[in-house]
């Protein structure tokens, strides 16, 4: 399969790698948004979040998320983005997880 982040998981392309356990793995971002911008994914190819269907992986997927900001030392916050499908903005076809901190993020919606 023709996957980036496969191919990352693989070891095949390299990435800076900041966690990972059984499932998943956490790499940062090549072109980061934040001070802190971190992806986590799942080790097995899954599309998107639409197809995500264990809560075992979904669990271990929040953990790893959770685990890196702690690591990262966001202690002032952070924001989870799981961009899904084309109107969604996702552009690459591997569920990932962006980890983004380390400045006032602003608001995303409206109250
Ligand atoms: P999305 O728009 O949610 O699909 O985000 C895909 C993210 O993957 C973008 O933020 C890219 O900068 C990031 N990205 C693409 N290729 C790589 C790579 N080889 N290593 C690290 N991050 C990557």
């Amino acid at each position: 399969m023709d996957c980036i982040f496969c191919k990352i998981a693989a070891g095949e392309i390299p990435s800076e790698r900041v966690f990972e356990d059984e499932l998943t793995l956490a790499f940062r971002d090549i072109q980061p948004q934040a001070p802190s911008h971190v992806l986590v994914i799942p080790k097995t190819h899954l599309a998107s979040l639409d197809g995500l269907e264990d809560p075992g992986l979904a669990g271990a997927l929040l953990t790893a998320a959770a685990r890196v900001a702690r690591d990262e030392g966001l202690d002032g916050g952070w924001r989870l983005i799981a961009n899904t499908g084309s109107d969604g903005g996702q552009e690459v076809d591997h569920l990932h997880l962006h980890v983004l901190g380390g400045r006032p993020l602003g608001r995303m919606l409206s109250s």
